[in-house]
């Protein structure tokens, strides 16, 4: 696996995919930099070897060119970050950003225009990749957020750079940490999945199997197991057509010689509101009228001890409704169990979607090992498929 390590940029200039898709209000200001401040390491790596960054990106979902989206807007912020002046170009192909990027001295950083402005972009075409590779010598991909889709700037530039590509920081962090969940992780492994669905998370539920020692499965997911084997869940939310395919994961997971744990007790409100009325109920017996929206406190110990007793840790997904404050304290303590865990020695991995929000929200980000950068993509990862943009630089 190439890394940054495997170069000396000096008077190189290094194609960078980024991922600066961040959030802009209404002023055009940027409200959350972390993919800007995550970018950092491999483009300050890059300038002090003596070489130059042209950072290419996109920014949310234009049609056609539309001023809204152009990263012009977020150049300052890019330049702030990075502490180093940044030239922004309002062409990402073409002459006038061939021409800015000759005249790129070593030290500089140069600012694309978005990628998406054209459509050959996530049709992933190929005279247009041909155009991104003339810009640079080294194609560096830092971008996991993008690394599962085969676009133009993420997986098909890759092929006009033969030996001349590796993966940033970023990107190299990520494949790492979820190497040590699926493939090197120190036993006992422990896989948290919660969420919404067991539909969204079929496919990563029999991928972990031959991968884990214990599997716990929370929030809404929990109760088609439980209507499955047979209990009564009251109005909790429950996908029927999925039952046969429950049973049929505890069947697996025994032959597999993988613990489950599913809770054994709920938080039930008579609303799905966070002023509802709520009572701990076991979780096989929910009356109608009340749905369990949260873990109840015999299964927060009880996944308290199963944490602590887990060398390697991946937390995919919440335990319950976290968004609604009456509902946060499975999820929280959750939290709490891993961060500790953590700090005794465990390797710990938060990724996809809302499990990041959780941590986030609820400040547990730097006590976790790793935080992934990429939704869909670590979704994808944890499937077992590789992605386009991580083959593209092994190739
Ligand atoms: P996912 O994106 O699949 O990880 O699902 C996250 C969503 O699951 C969050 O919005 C939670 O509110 C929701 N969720 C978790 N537990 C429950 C539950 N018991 N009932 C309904 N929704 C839940």
């Amino acid at each position: 696996m190439k890394t940054l390590n495997d170069f000396n940029f000096e008077n190189k200039k290094a194609l960078i995919r980024v991922d600066f898709n961040v959030p802009l209000n209404e002023n055009f200001e940027v409200t959350d930099a972390t993919r800007i401040v995550s970018a950092k390491p491999t483009i300050i790596k890059i300038l002090e070897d003596g070489g130059s960054c042209i950072l290419m990106s996109h920014l949310g979902r234009p049609k056609g060119v539309q001023d809204e989206f152009s990263l012009k807007h977020i150049a300052g912020k890019v330049a702030d970050i990075l502490g180093v002046e940044v030239n922004f170009v309002d062409q990402c192909v073409g002459e006038k950003a061939e021409t800015a990027a000759t005249n790129l001295q070593p030290g500089q950083v140069l600012l694309l225009e978005n990628l998406r402005f054209h459509k050959e972009e996530t049709a992933g075409n190929v005279a247009f990749a041909k155009q991104l590779s003339n810009l640079g010598d080294i194609y560096v991909n830092d971008a996991f957020g993008t690394a599962h889709r085969a676009h133009a700037s993420t997986t098909i530039v890759a092929q006009f750079f033969q030996d001349k590509k590796c993966f940033g920081n970023l990107l190299a962090q990520e494949i790492e940490s979820i190497g040590k969940v699926m493939k090197t992780g120190e036993k006992p492994v422990l896989a948290v999945l919660g969420g919404a669905k067991v539909s969204s998370k079929i496919t990563i539920i029999e991928n972990i199997l031959d991968k884990v020692d214990h599997l716990i499965i929370g929030g809404g997911m929990a109760f088609t197991f439980i209507k499955a084997q047979g209990g009564k869940i009251g109005n909790s939310i429950c996908e029927d057509d999925k039952k046969e395919l429950a049973l049929d994961i505890l069947k697996q997971a025994k032959e597999k010689n993988v613990q489950v744990h599913i809770p054994v007790d709920v938080i039930a409100a008579d609303d799905f509101s966070n002023d509802a009325n709520t009572q701990v109920l076991d979780i096989n017996k929910i009356p109608d009228g009340w749905e369990g929206v949260d873990a109840g406190p015999k299964s927060r110990l009880h996944f308290h001890d199963v944490v602590m007793d887990s060398k390697t840790i991946l937390w995919n997904g919440p335990l319950g409704v976290f968004e609604m404050e009456s509902f946060s304290g499975g999820t929280i303590a959750l939290g709490n169990s891993i961060a500790e865990a953590t700090k005794n020695g465990a390797f710990s991995l938060v990724g996809g979607g809302d499990s990041v929000a959780a941590v986030k929200q609820f400040g547990f980000e730097d006590k976790v090992s790793y935080v992934s950068t990429g939704g869909g993509a670590m979704l994808e990862s944890l499937e077992g498929k590789t992605l386009p943009g991580i083959a593209a630089i092994l190739e």
